[in-house]
């Protein structure tokens, strides 16, 4: 039987729930048990999929293709396993369950109500992935803040299960801001007095408060929250800022948190934490020997979390290097005045971001040509991939309407267009090609030496593909293809010849960069970006 450990926000949101939730598993993995996160966001969206990234940030795709919360990719990179569709639930979802129920005549007769229908859904969906009996611990965030009224009936859920998990079977942590009033030269307990207060009105007592702060928590702070929050003191964990989100754990080691969810979850541990490996990653990423400055070139630059992954994925990266890779984040529409040049100066490698739509695109398309004549290292994801094969159609094939689809459904020269077995699909919601799928890779090629392997599986999102009538032209000219799905031969990477370094790809490698195992492509892009400033330098 799994136990369940439910982590829940107050105060504010953005305290990062999901790396304390991430670093909490690390450490009871660490301790040898097997332990997955799931997260439950209280929107009606059934996915995230159909989210611009500046409401929510980055959509994470599972292996089995979910469409998810940015919070499972933080999951993955810590635990080093993957997470699937159960992993990530939404309101929306579990309301079309119920709905789809009711319309068969399942609860024929009843009046279906949120409470105990909805919960009883939302208490399936949290017991799913422990029951399956793979799991020692499962470890359940709540979205949104405690107080908002749409989180009400996870509460309600979390109140009902630990009744009926019994005692040491569940546990509730409880994450809350500690604010330093720089006036009074004091930190604030009130906020989190009446957020545990919130929480209490739903019939939960948590049993740990987490409490992010900028400074140490004393010891008279510790006694008050724990008297006011009716929490043992040993449960009122500080959670002070860190440099990097890879530190939380060995900071909640530290602080005990995995010790006192053990013994009050009555669990045994099957061996003193084993995190070597871990301190190695962070023992890489502080003492970094040089650095490199890669362009980040995407329409969504005013939200980091809209290219969450790829950003991890240059930590992990940098860090297996002993690199650090400074990001300079470029908006591909300011590349369309005229400023190409100057914004690429002192850049030792340029990634085109994934994206949708036509805005930005021409942006991209001179960015690409300016590091293509140049030999400056280019890794292209997804749209930026499509981007690259337009600008070589356009400005060595001389195809000068060359397009893409997505941008002009009736050009001529259309090198990227619409997947065959997305023609007919007119919902927007989880239609697009999306999870894991083979790829096979050409002998000799970029690609093969990176990955050191002759076949490799990654996950997708995408709608439109390069077109392979010009695969022979484009090759002849220099651009190959050097990735294909074996099934389909739907191209997945293309790699320039004469050049140091230029790949692009269909699919998302940031979706599979872990701590424990960086992304070759990502680690073999940052080593291109190296060598070109060593041999410009
Ligand atoms: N918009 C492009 C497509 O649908 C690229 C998608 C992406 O970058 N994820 O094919």
């Amino acid at each position: 039987m799994a136990k369940y450990v439910f982590v829940t926000g107050g105060v504010t949101s953005s305290l990062g729930k999901g790396i304390i939730s991430s670093a909490l598993a690390k450490l009871l993995q660490s301790r040898g048990l097997k332990v997955t996160i799931q997260k439950f966001d209280p929107y009606i969206n059934v996915d995230p999929g159909t989210l611009n990234p500046y409401e929510h940030g980055e959509c994470f795709v599972t292996e089995d293709g979910a469409e998810t919360d940015l919070d499972l990719g933080h999951y993955e990179r810590f635990l080093n396993t993957p997470t699937s569709q159960a992993n990530n639930v939404t309101t929306g979802r579990i309301y079309q369950t119920v709905i789809n129920k009711e319309r068969a005549g399942d609860y024929l007769g009843k009046t279906v109500q949120v409470i105990p229908h909805i919960t009883d859904e939302i208490k399936r969906r949290m017991t799913l992935l422990g029951n399956a009996n793979q799991y020692d611990v499962v470890i359940t965030e709540i979205g949104g803040t405690v107080g908002d009224i749409e989180s009400l009936p996870y509460l309600e859920a979390i109140r009902q299960l630990t009744r009926e998990l019994g005692v040491h079977d569940s546990l509730r942590i409880h994450l809350t801001l500690i604010p330093y009033l720089s006036a009074a030269s004091e930190l604030k307990t009130k906020p989190t007095q009446h957020s545990v207060k919130e929480l209490l009105q739903t019939g939960i007592q948590p049993d740990v408060l987490v409490c992010r702060t900028e400074k140490p928590l004393t010891k008279e702070i510790r006694s008050k929250l724990a008297l006011f929050c009716n929490v043992n003191k040993n449960s009122v964990i500080e959670a002070i800022d860190a440099e990097s989100i890879y530190d939380v754990p060995l900071l909640m080691l530290k602080e005990k948190l995995d010790t006192i969810v053990l013994s009050k979850l009555k669990l045994k541990s099957k061996h003193d934490p084993k995190l070597d490996n871990w301190k190695e990653f962070l023992g890489r990423l502080k003492n970094p020997t040089e650095q490199v400055n890669i362009a980040l070139i995407g329409k969504y630059n005013e939200l980091q979390d809209a290219y969450k992954s790829i950003l991890e994925s240059f930590v992990h990266a940098g860090a297996e290097n002993e690199c650090k890779v400074n990001i300079v984040s470029i908006h591909s529409e300011s590349l369309e005045r005229g400023e190409v040049l100057s914004k690429l100066k002192n850049l030792h490698g340029v990634l085109i971001a994934p994206g949708f739509g036509e805005r930005g695109t021409e942006g991209k398309i001179e960015a690409i040509k300016v590091v293509r004549e140049k030999g400056i290292p280019f890794f292209g994801i997804c749209l930026g991939l499509q981007m690259a094969v337009i600008e070589f159609a356009r400005n060595v094939l001389d195809l000068k309407n060359a397009t893409s689809e997505e941008i002009k459904p009736r050009a001529k020269d259309k090198v990227i267009h619409l997947m065959p077995d997305q023609i007919k699909i007119k919902k927007k919601g989880g239609t697009m090609r999306l999870g894991a799928y083979d790829c096979d890779l050409k002998k000799g090629s970029l690609a093969s030496k990176i990955y050191q392997s002759n076949s490799v599986n990654e996950r997708h999102r995408h709608r439109y593909e390069i077109n392979n009538a010009y695969l022979k032209q484009l090759a002849k000219a220099g651009m190959i293809a050097s990735g294909i799905n074996p099934q389909t031969k739907l191209v997945e990477i293309m790699e320039l010849e004469e050049h140091p370094f230029f790949i692009g790809v269909q699919f998302h490698p940031e979706l599979k960069s872990t701590v424990e195992k960086p992304h070759p492509l990502f680690v073999h892009f940052v080593k291109a970006a190296k060598s070109y400033k060593h041999e410009k330098a």
